[in-house]
Protein backbone atom coordinates (compact mmCIF):
# COMPACT_ATOMS: atom_id res chain seq x y z
CA UNK A 1 0.00 0.00 0.00
CA UNK A 2 1.60 3.47 -0.89
CA UNK A 3 1.37 6.58 1.35
CA UNK A 4 -0.55 8.16 -1.62
CA UNK A 5 -3.36 4.98 -1.32
CA UNK A 6 -3.39 6.44 2.39
CA UNK A 7 -3.81 10.32 1.35
CA UNK A 8 -7.00 9.35 -0.90
CA UNK A 9 -8.13 8.31 2.02
CA UNK A 10 -8.52 11.71 3.09
CA UNK A 11 -7.17 10.74 6.24
CA UNK A 12 -6.26 13.56 9.11
CA UNK A 13 -4.63 12.81 12.44
CA UNK A 14 -6.57 10.06 14.38
CA UNK A 15 -9.87 10.35 12.16
CA UNK A 16 -11.03 6.81 10.77
CA UNK A 17 -9.97 5.89 7.13
CA UNK A 18 -12.60 4.21 4.91
CA UNK A 19 -11.46 1.93 3.24
CA UNK A 20 -13.00 -1.97 2.02
CA UNK A 21 -9.19 -2.84 2.16
CA UNK A 22 -8.88 -6.72 3.86
CA UNK A 23 -5.62 -8.70 3.47
CA UNK A 24 -6.49 -10.92 5.78
CA UNK A 25 -5.37 -13.72 4.29
CA UNK A 26 -2.22 -11.96 4.41
CA UNK A 27 -1.91 -12.35 7.89
CA UNK A 28 0.17 -15.45 9.72
CA UNK A 29 -1.21 -16.93 12.68
CA UNK A 30 0.76 -14.84 15.29
CA UNK A 31 -0.85 -11.39 13.64
CA UNK A 32 -4.37 -13.16 14.15
CA UNK A 33 -3.21 -13.97 17.57
CA UNK A 34 -1.64 -10.02 17.89
CA UNK A 35 -4.95 -8.79 16.30
CA UNK A 36 -7.34 -10.23 19.04
CA UNK A 37 -4.50 -9.11 21.61
CA UNK A 38 -5.49 -5.67 20.39
CA UNK A 39 -9.52 -6.67 21.09
CA UNK A 40 -8.65 -7.78 24.30
CA UNK A 41 -6.94 -4.51 25.07
CA UNK A 42 -9.54 -2.31 24.15
CA UNK A 43 -11.56 -3.61 26.92
CA UNK A 44 -9.58 -2.14 28.84
CA UNK A 45 -9.85 1.46 27.48
CA UNK A 46 -10.36 4.09 29.90
CA UNK A 47 -12.76 6.45 27.69
CA UNK A 48 -15.78 7.64 29.80
CA UNK A 49 -15.80 10.99 27.74
CA UNK A 50 -15.38 9.94 23.90
CA UNK A 51 -16.63 6.08 24.83
CA UNK A 52 -13.96 5.69 21.88
CA UNK A 53 -11.97 2.31 23.29
CA UNK A 54 -8.96 1.84 21.38
CA UNK A 55 -6.33 -0.81 22.04
CA UNK A 56 -2.86 -1.60 20.49
CA UNK A 57 -1.28 -4.62 20.61
CA UNK A 58 2.72 -4.59 20.52
CA UNK A 59 4.80 -7.58 19.35
CA UNK A 60 8.55 -7.95 20.64
CA UNK A 61 11.26 -9.07 19.22
CA UNK A 62 11.49 -11.39 21.53
CA UNK A 63 7.65 -12.98 21.11
CA UNK A 64 6.36 -10.98 24.11
CA UNK A 65 3.54 -8.96 23.51
CA UNK A 66 2.70 -5.46 25.11
CA UNK A 67 -0.78 -4.28 25.38
CA UNK A 68 -1.88 -0.88 25.42
CA UNK A 69 -5.43 1.21 25.88
CA UNK A 70 -6.03 4.88 25.35
CA UNK A 71 -6.45 6.77 28.70
CA UNK A 72 -8.55 9.46 28.45
CA UNK A 73 -9.10 12.15 31.63
CA UNK A 74 -11.26 15.40 32.46
CA UNK A 75 -8.89 17.61 31.28
CA UNK A 76 -9.06 16.49 28.06
CA UNK A 77 -5.61 17.01 26.66
CA UNK A 78 -4.06 14.83 29.33
CA UNK A 79 -5.61 11.58 26.91
CA UNK A 80 -3.01 9.60 25.94
CA UNK A 81 -3.77 7.18 23.15
CA UNK A 82 -3.23 2.87 23.03
CA UNK A 83 -0.35 3.11 20.27
CA UNK A 84 1.65 5.20 23.25
CA UNK A 85 0.85 3.55 26.03
CA UNK A 86 1.54 -0.01 24.64
CA UNK A 87 4.88 1.84 23.47
CA UNK A 88 5.76 3.63 27.15
CA UNK A 89 4.81 0.58 28.68
CA UNK A 90 7.26 -1.32 27.01
CA UNK A 91 10.18 1.12 27.11
CA UNK A 92 9.60 0.66 31.15
CA UNK A 93 9.70 -3.08 30.99
CA UNK A 94 12.80 -2.86 29.52
CA UNK A 95 12.01 -3.76 25.90
CA UNK A 96 13.30 -1.52 22.65
CA UNK A 97 12.63 -4.26 20.50
CA UNK A 98 9.33 -3.77 18.26
CA UNK A 99 8.48 -5.97 15.55
CA UNK A 100 4.52 -4.77 14.52
CA UNK A 101 2.02 -3.60 15.80
CA UNK A 102 -2.04 -4.34 15.72
CA UNK A 103 -4.71 -1.62 16.41
CA UNK A 104 -7.94 -1.97 17.03
CA UNK A 105 -11.02 -0.04 17.39
CA UNK A 106 -15.11 -1.32 17.69
CA UNK A 107 -15.99 1.09 14.15
CA UNK A 108 -16.53 0.03 10.86
CA UNK A 109 -13.67 2.56 9.60
CA UNK A 110 -9.77 1.95 10.37
CA UNK A 111 -8.44 4.11 12.69
CA UNK A 112 -5.09 4.73 12.04
CA UNK A 113 -2.25 6.28 14.55
CA UNK A 114 -2.71 9.94 15.46
CA UNK A 115 0.43 12.57 14.40
CA UNK A 116 1.71 12.11 18.30
CA UNK A 117 1.32 8.62 18.16
CA UNK A 118 3.09 8.38 14.95
CA UNK A 119 6.07 10.55 15.78
CA UNK A 120 6.55 8.24 19.22
CA UNK A 121 6.34 5.11 17.10
CA UNK A 122 9.04 6.47 14.47
CA UNK A 123 10.95 6.96 17.72
CA UNK A 124 11.18 3.57 18.47
CA UNK A 125 10.50 1.68 15.12
CA UNK A 126 10.70 3.22 11.85
CA UNK A 127 10.03 0.25 10.06
CA UNK A 128 7.58 -1.29 12.36
CA UNK A 129 4.72 -2.87 10.48
CA UNK A 130 1.15 -1.42 11.38
CA UNK A 131 -2.08 -3.66 11.15
CA UNK A 132 -5.25 -1.50 11.68
CA UNK A 133 -8.51 -3.77 12.59
CA UNK A 134 -12.07 -2.77 12.47
CA UNK A 135 -15.03 -3.66 13.89
CA UNK A 136 -15.35 -6.30 11.12
CA UNK A 137 -12.05 -7.68 11.63
CA UNK A 138 -10.72 -6.35 8.23
CA UNK A 139 -7.58 -5.28 8.15
CA UNK A 140 -5.22 -2.29 6.23
CA UNK A 141 -1.76 -2.86 6.69
CA UNK A 142 1.19 0.00 6.41
CA UNK A 143 3.84 0.92 8.11
CA UNK A 144 5.42 3.47 10.48
CA UNK A 145 7.41 4.63 7.42
CA UNK A 146 4.68 4.89 5.26
CA UNK A 147 2.40 7.01 7.84
CA UNK A 148 5.04 9.51 8.49
CA UNK A 149 7.28 10.25 5.89
CA UNK A 150 9.78 13.11 6.49
CA UNK A 151 9.79 12.83 9.84
CA UNK A 152 11.68 14.51 12.67
CA UNK A 153 14.24 12.43 13.98
CA UNK A 154 17.81 12.30 15.84
CA UNK A 155 19.40 12.99 12.87
CA UNK A 156 18.20 16.59 12.80
CA UNK A 157 19.30 16.92 16.24
CA UNK A 158 22.74 15.80 15.47
CA UNK A 159 23.25 17.72 12.06
CA UNK A 160 23.88 21.37 13.61
CA UNK A 161 26.98 22.95 15.07
CA UNK A 162 24.83 23.44 18.57
CA UNK A 163 27.46 23.45 21.75
ZN1 LIG B 1 -2.26 8.86 19.16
Amino acid sequence: MSNNKLQKSKSLDGAPLKSDENVDGKLDASEKKLIEMAVFASSRAYAPYSKFKVGAALELADGETILGCNVENASYGLTNCAERTAIFSAIAQGKTHFVKMAIFVDIDDFVSPCGACRQVLFEFAKDMKIIMVNRKKNTKVTSVGELLPMAFSESELNSTDRV
